[in-house]
């Protein structure tokens, strides 16, 4: 099977071209083709010399998913991303655009999710087929990248946020290869600090994986107690809240860190002042913020989400207990981008 250049970093790649018999600059060379201009066809890095392309075609993929559709949010600057991998599989990834010099991706790890979050699409409505590797990872940056580039939306992508399709601690290969290459000097030089990981809280030791990584952590709480979350999250029978914590627990903050608390408003569920209180109990003694969402009306969950006056209720009481709270307006609702819609669907 060919080997992915994304999939490998610029050490990797150069032994692999010695062992070719090619001079060791050709992999530098293709490199800055890849990493800087943006190309993705040997045929088209007129640098190289033609008798070279057979052997770097036979040996190397350098395939980039299709965009089989984009759909633009009328409210936002979000540009939701259908993508479709070698193997027809498509997965979803999202551009936000916070101003000409800011920009996140939302990329996905999965196509569909195990997970099967009820209130989630990509949990209810699509259904699990495999697990993404580092390059499909990366080539949803790429391709957001260039996007924002051509249609001048951005000058660079500035975060990357692991919340799209999929649990990123169930890839963790693919995930942590991804971030390797975000991170290298070599790949995207991006800093740690912007780029976060979200989590259901799976039995995976994830707190050493985000220890030994230095990105930011989210996780996807949305329930403050065990009977509640495990009636929405099915994750939660096999690890439970008591586990997630003790998880979170073992995380490595510096002094300015924090760990993001994702929390779902779902109108009559999860969004009364004694649900916020649970959930300081629960988490109250860590070092977290509260990111709340109104809750992003999907085909399989038949509820509304929270109103704003409840919310700002729910708001209200954990500022009244020193944590910081923001009101996450998922962007790209209109298109099916915002959190827990990723669901295939095109326009
Ligand atoms: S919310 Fe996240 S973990 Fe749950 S099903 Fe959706 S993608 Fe999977």
């Amino acid at each position: 099977m060919k080997k992915h250049i994304l999939d490998l970093s610029l050490s990797e790649f150069t032994k692999e071209i010695e062992l070719l018999g090619l001079p060791k600059f050709r992999a530098a060379q293709i490199w800055d083709w890849v990493y800087n201009k943006h190309v993705f066809s040997f045929a088209k890095m007129t640098s190289l010399p033609q008798v070279m392309l057979p052997i770097l075609e036979q040996t190397f993929s350098i395939f980039i998913p299709e965009i089989e559709a984009v759909s633009e949010s009328k409210t936002d600057k979000s540009f939701k991303f259908l993508l479709k991998a070698e193997d027809g599989k498509l997965f979803e990834a999202i551009l936000m655009i916070a101003s000409a010099e800011r920009a996140t991706v939302c990329v996905s790890c999965m196509v569909g999710c195990p997970l099967k979050c009820k209130f989630c699409a990509t949990g209810s409505e699509v259904t699990f087929a495999r697990k993404l590797s580092a390059a499909e990872i990366l080539s949803q940056i790429f391709i957001a990248q260039k996007y924002a580039l051509d249609n001048k939306l951005a000058s660079k992508i500035t975060n990357i946020v692991f919340m799209g399709m999929g649990e990123p601690f169930l890839n963790i290969p693919g995930v942590e290869r991804a971030i390797a290459m975000l991170l290298s000097p070599d790949g995207f030089a991006m800093s740690k600090s912007r780029i976060t990981i979200s989590t259901a809280g799976v039995d995976a030791n994830f707190a050493n994986v985000i220890n030994k990584l230095g990105v930011k952590l989210a996780v996807s709480l949305h329930f403050p107690n065990d009977a509640l979350r495990s009636q929405f999250m099915p994750v939660n029978k096999s690890f439970p809240l008591a586990q997630l914590v003790a998880e979170l627990k073992k995380i490595k903050l510096s002094k300015r860190e924090t760990i993001t608390i994702e929390y779902i408003m779902i109108d009559g569920v999860n969004d009364q002042v004694e649900h916020a209180k649970q959930l300081i109990n629960l988490v109250g003694s860590l070092k977290v913020k509260f990111n709340l969402i109104p809750y992003n009306p999907t085909k399989m969950l038949n509820a509304k989400p929270s109103s704003d006056d409840q919310i700002n209720k729910f708001a209200a009481f954990l500022n009244s207990k020193s944590f910081m709270v923001t009101v996450r307006r998922s962007k790209g609702i209109d298109v099916d981008g915002g959190c827990g819609q990723f669901a295939l669907k095109r326009g």
